[in-house]
């Protein structure tokens, strides 16, 4: 059976594992499609593209293609949004998308689907909207996955592979966050210990 080509918008290596396994066993076969101008600082944006192509070229033998990475077009269209987490991430996956489903259309293939959809990070809902509208938009058939059930498995295959793993999503406002939330986990399991000692 010929596999149906599809264009895979992805992040970064890790999140990219378990959906092109997932859409090749669906009958797909994907190309990716690098679009992140989102990922700060440049060195960090370059790192996960690195890892994504090794993997891809030596792993799951899938062809990478990078598309625009317009990062003044994400300061003027997602970071003034600040920590304001809803609208920024909408903003920011479409800006994103919309260069996939305009890369996707130019190379002709009909469907159009993202790895966004499989960290628990993302806000899911709101990115098949937004992948939804952009690929009706072009034309495009958007598939859409809830590949969270997974997530669990890419964490382990990817550490077994030796792949980079970043511990926040991508901009700046993500990465102040991320560390937010891990000092409050922090704090979190000190008050827990010390509970424990007076009890
Ligand atoms: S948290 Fe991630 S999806 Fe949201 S704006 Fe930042 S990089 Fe984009």
């Amino acid at each position: 059976m010929d596999r149906v080509p599809l264009l895979l918008h992805a992040c970064c290596g890790p999140c990219s594992l378990e959906p092109v396994r997932l859409l090749r066993e669906e009958g797909f076969e994907p190309t990716i499609c690098w679009s992140n101008p989102n990922i700060q600082p440049v060195a960090e944006h370059d790192l996960r593209l690195r890892t994504l192509q090794a993997w891809a070229d030596d792993v799951a033998h899938v062809k990478v293609i990078v598309a625009g990475d317009d990062r003044a077009a994400w300061e003027r269209s997602v970071a003034p949004f600040g920590f304001d987490r809803a609208a920024r991430c909408r903003a920011c996956y479409a800006l994103r998308l919309a260069e996939a489903c305009r890369t996707a259309h130019e190379l002709g293939f009909d469907h159009i689907s993202t790895t966004l959809a499989v960290s628990p990070y993302q806000l899911f809902d709101t990115c098949g909207e937004v992948l939804g509208k952009l690929a009706q938009a072009s034309d495009l058939t958007p598939v859409w996955r809830d590949f969270r059930p997974h997530y669990p498995d890419a964490t382990v295959r990817s550490r077994e592979l030796g792949m980079y793993r970043q511990n926040y999503c991508g901009c700046r406002f993500s990465a102040a966050e991320a560390a937010i939330e891990r000092h409050e986990a922090r704090d979190a399991r000190k008050a827990a210990k010390a509970a424990k000692r007076v009890g």
